[in-house]
């Protein structure tokens, strides 16, 4: 069985021509698929029956498996998927007061950059996911919407993982989102852990995708105690990057602050961070910390985060706070699946 997805629309010509169906068929069924989403062949009501039960008997509609699926009070559902080799990866749906659904997708089992405070980073890396594995958990998302008489608007690479650590993968699926399910690039988010060479690429690229960066301290010393990486490459490095991407593309950078109580949430934190994007294209996403199993640290207290926010102002930096979406099912990255594997499980291979 071959996974329908992973076909361009060229693929599926030839795959329907092969089988003696003239071409604009192919067409007819990549309809069905990215712009009326539907979920069985049955559905495609419009193809010649001896078409469907072709499709049916070689084609899947997608290999991710749900293993378990939570919705939390405000409307948020999370999904954990088993891949074809047993790996497990979640992704979440996030529905807004406005009309914008958000998916935030995985793009590799584990992740190799071991941040003290993620629960993807403590259960270690597995491997990539292939770009239709990483597409496939929007389409999925966008299939459900679809048959609720809604739309996906937004994507963002926030799940398990690390986006540019698998960058030609994720960036295939980038494309697909865009090209496929007509989602605009100004509508998907990528976040990395601070991969510099990547970020340089990916300012190349000539997409309009934004970019967020997962600070979370603004002195080496406080950055490498909670992200490894950042050994490799310290903020003097990541800042001249991220300031080189804004001269480059024009377009503003989001810095992202899991506010840790007592840890980087400190008026020193605060001055700090003010000093290294004073004068800069950019935004501060303050999350206060979703508390993880191997990470005995809570989030910072509301009067704390607004003299943060306070401080940076003086700096004339702006930085917002972000409802925590799915708190009631450990929505947060990489918890789900922690609840059904225990850390390090993974690192051997699922
Ligand atoms: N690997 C990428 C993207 C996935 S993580 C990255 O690190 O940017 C998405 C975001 O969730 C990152 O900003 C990450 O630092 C943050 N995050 C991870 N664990 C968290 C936790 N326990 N509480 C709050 N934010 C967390
Ligand atoms: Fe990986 Fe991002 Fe978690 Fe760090 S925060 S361990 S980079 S998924």
């Amino acid at each position: 069985m071959q996974n329908l997805y992973e076909l361009t629309l060229e693929q599926l010509t030839n795959l329907v021509t092969g089988w003696g169906e003239p071409a604009f068929r192919a067409k007819q069924v990549w309809s069905w698929l990215y712009e009326k989403r539907v979920d069985s062949f049955g559905a495609m009501t419009n193809l010649p029956k001896d078409l469907r039960s072709h499709l049916e008997a070689e084609m899947t509609l997608g290999t991710l498996e749900v293993v378990t699926e939570q919705i939390s009070q405000d409307g948020t559902t999370k999904r954990l998927y088993r891949l074809p080799d047993g790996q497990l990866i979640e992704s979440v749906l996030m529905p807004y007061d406005d009309d914008r659904r958000t998916a935030c997708i995985s793009t590799q089992a584990g992740c190799a950059m071991g941040c003290v405070f993620c629960a993807t980073g403590q259960m270690g890396f597995a491997r990539h996911l292939t770009p239709t594995e990483i597409f496939e958990q929007a389409m999925l998302f966008a299939r459900q919407l679809e048959r609720e008489g809604e739309r996906l608007s937004n994507v963002v690479l926030m799940g398990m993982g690390e986006p540019f650590h698998n960058y030609d993968s994720s960036l295939a699926a980038i494309h697909r989102l865009m090209d496929d399910l007509g989602i605009g690039a100004r509508h998907i988010t990528v976040s990395t852990v601070g991969l510099v060479p990547q970020i340089r690429r990916f300012g190349d690229e000539g997409v309009q995708v934004k970019l967020a960066i997962s600070l979370h301290a603004a002195t080496d010393e406080e950055r490498v105690s909670l992200l490894p990486v950042n050994k490799r490459w310290p903020l003097s490095e990541l800042m001249d990057a991220c300031r080189e991407y804004v001269e480059k593309t024009g377009r503003r950078i989001t810095f992202e602050w899991a506010a840790i109580h007592g840890e980087n949430d400190t008026p020193e934190q605060a001055h700090a961070l003010g000093k290294l994007l004073r004068g800069m294209l950019c935004h501060v996403n303050i999350i206060p910390l979703n508390p993880t199993g191997g990470y005995h640290h809570g989030p910072s207290a509301g009067d704390r985060v607004d003299r943060f926010i306070a401080t940076l102002a003086e700096y004339g930096v702006t930085a917002t706070v972000r409802v925590r979406r799915g708190i009631d099912i450990d929505a947060g990255c990489g918890q789900l699946k922690s609840a059904v594997i225990k850390p390090g499980e993974i690192a051997g291979g699922a």
